[in-house]
């Protein structure tokens, strides 16, 4: 039943089926091209609106069925970018490397990015988040040979977010959410051109806006990294404050089994927080039980009407069992904490 007194909602994406695309990563291989593609994606994306209704969650995604991954999907279709001779490069200060597409002249958005917000659109009654990457991580997911300056090439990328992000409102999308781990590894820069760039990206928009920062997909080089993060994870508190005087409505941070004191949710006062209660980073899929206890725990640092559970992260490289028991989990939880 939709309606909680916890507005649920996944951070955006869910893995794709095996019949799709590769299963278990985060950047795979279509299975089919052209029209069977599109077809196939479009598919994908009504099954996973429809596990998302059964899960009870209030507010739907399309599962970013139709893209390849969450940076890639919108770069594919930007002008001024070389997408064959990818240069490797670390990314997220060096956490991995990655073969990147390089930017070669000034970037161009010639053509709508995400036409398929309009199959979600259609496809549910309830309310609507599509997701889109914030400019400091496309910025970071990118060999720039044009702008050689990191916060030029990001408002760039805001002026083309902003288009794209207008265009989702007009297809009556709720809520227009940024995904922007960048943030947590580029502190000091987030919470000056990150903000700022973020704040572009929204410019004009009445839907309502939200920001995802995160520690990441739950993959070995994420792992790893997290481990050496020692025992409180403080990065969102450099960034928090920029955020809670921003224009931003919503930030979804990782909260479920990490080292993020739960105070440091009380420095984004006015803003709705999504608070992850689901872990993407094991199998291990919680109880009803458990989430509650979560959603209980962050509402000792956010206020009841603003509290909204969440992911912590995207559930793309998980088994499809695995997704779909963590979002009834989500579902059960929220309406157990309601009482
Ligand atoms: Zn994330």
């Amino acid at each position: 039943m939709p309606g909680n007194i916890f507005p649920t909602s996944i951070a955006g994406s869910l893995p794709k089926p095996a019949w799709l695309a590769e299963t278990g990563k985060l950047w795979p291989s279509w299975r089919a091209e052209g029209a069977a593609l599109a077809e196939a994606q479009r598919d994908a994306t009504l099954l996973w609106i429809k596990e998302q209704e059964d899960a009870g969650l209030d507010i739907i995604t399309d599962g970013e069925q139709s893209r390849q991954h969450f940076v890639h999907g919108f770069l594919a279709h930007v002008g001024g970018i070389d997408f064959d001779h990818k240069q490797r490069i670390g990314i997220r200060d060096n956490r991995y490397e990655a073969d990147c597409p390089v930017v070669t002249g000034p970037v161009t958005l010639d053509r709508r990015a995400h036409p398929e917000a309009a199959i979600l659109r259609a496809h549910t009654a309830r309310r609507t988040k599509f997701t889109l990457p914030g400019p400091m991580t496309l910025v970071d997911t990118l060999a720039d040979r044009h702008y050689g300056d990191r916060r030029a090439l990001a408002m760039a990328f805001a002026a083309l977010l902003n288009q794209e992000a207008r265009a989702l409102e007009g297809d009556g999308i709720d809520i227009i959410q940024f995904d922007e781990p960048a943030f947590n590894v580029y502190m000091k820069e987030a919470a000056g051109w990150g903000v700022a760039a973020l704040e572009a990206a929204r410019a004009g928009l009445s839907c309502t806006t939200a920001v995802h920062i995160c520690y990441g997909y739950g993959i070995a080089a994420n792992i790893s990294w997290k481990q050496g993060l020692g025992e409180s994870w403080r990065q969102y508190e450099q960034v928090f404050p920029a955020l809670a005087a921003s224009g931003i409505d919503q930030v979804s941070l990782e909260f479920a089994n990490s080292h993020v004191p739960p105070e440091l949710m009380s420095l984004l006062g006015g803003k709705d927080v999504l608070v992850g209660v689901i872990d993407v980073a094991t199998d291990a899929v919680e109880t009803a039980d458990e989430v509650a206890r979560r959603i209980e725990a962050a509402g000792r640092y956010v206020p009841a009407a603003r509290l909204c559970p969440c992911t912590n992260c995207g559930l793309a490289p998980m088994a499809r069992p695995v997704a779909r028991a963590k979002l009834r989990a989500l579902g059960e939880g929220a309406r157990l904490a309601a009482g």
